[in-house]
């Protein structure tokens, strides 16, 4: 594959042969003495001018778009120095802890994310903060390798910078799951959810299993349904058709 310093290469090397070529040109025109010589290099001085200069100015452009394009990846893996509170779009505001370790290209994932994220999903959630792994555990009493979690009090949603989509849309999910009584009556207690959650549950957790912990999604029905809910916003194909069905009807 060609680097913008081969192309950055190419659009010199152009330059200098056919600055070389005219200066060749004109000694030859200089030292020629028939016309019809004569006017065939001035044709060809022109159309080498002209052919030639379209390529430098293409060889150029091309080097410069790929310059901007090796900025734009060498700044999606710098550490992410913009503001610590950002309002995207109609999202939930996003806020970020200054210990989290993120990168600009974390940030860009998570727009990404919320961007194809349906409304009825994140709309009941107030806030999503990126955090450390140690914040989360230390707050929320969660295991070592906790990636998210939601709150429920003031329906905040957190996640670590190492969280993958999956795990925003299942934090979302609970969020969801909390406003509607999947899982929880009015209350806010544990309740046995819908059959068609429970008889699911197994091939739910299975169809999770390649990127989220089996066991994890199998110690509740919360973490079920928020895991089905991930899959229902990112690869609905997946689910058993009868969950899916049920998950159409939910309230949006
Ligand atoms: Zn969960």
């Amino acid at each position: 594959m060609f680097h913008y310093a081969d192309y950055y290469q190419a659009t010199y090397i152009l330059i200098i042969g056919m600055i070389l070529f005219l200066v060749a040109m004109a000694i030859t025109y200089k030292h020629a003495s028939k016309r019809k010589l004569k006017t065939g290099i001035i044709f060809l001085s022109i159309f080498v001018f002209i052919f030639g200069g379209y390529k430098i100015i293409m060889c150029k452009l091309k080097t410069d778009q790929m310059l901007q394009e090796k900025l734009k990846q060498d700044w999606l893996f710098e550490k992410y120095s913009g503001p610590a509170n950002i309002q995207y779009k109609d999202y939930p505001p996003i806020y970020i802890d200054s210990n989290a370790d993120v990168l600009n290209i974390t940030v860009a994932s998570f727009k990404e994310t919320l961007d194809n994220t349906p409304k009825w999903l994140y709309k009941n959630a107030s806030s999503i903060t990126l955090t450390s792994q140690q914040y989360l555990i230390d707050n929320f009493e969660r295991d070592k390798d906790v990636m998210g979690c939601s709150f429920f009090p003031d329906m905040t949603v957190y996640t670590t910078s190492h969280a993958t989509s999956s795990i925003l849309e299942h934090e979302f999910g609970h969020i969801y799951d909390y406003n509607f009584f999947i899982t929880f009556n009015q209350n806010h207690q544990d309740i046995i959810p819908p059959d068609v959650l429970i008889s699911n549950q197994n091939a739910v957790c299975e169809a999770v299993s390649e990127s989220n912990s089996f066991e994890h999604c199998m110690s509740s029905y919360h973490e079920t349904f928020a895991d089905a809910m991930a899959l229902y916003v990112e690869s609905p194909n997946k689910l058993p058709p009868d969950l899916k069905a049920w998950m159409d009807s939910l309230p949006k």
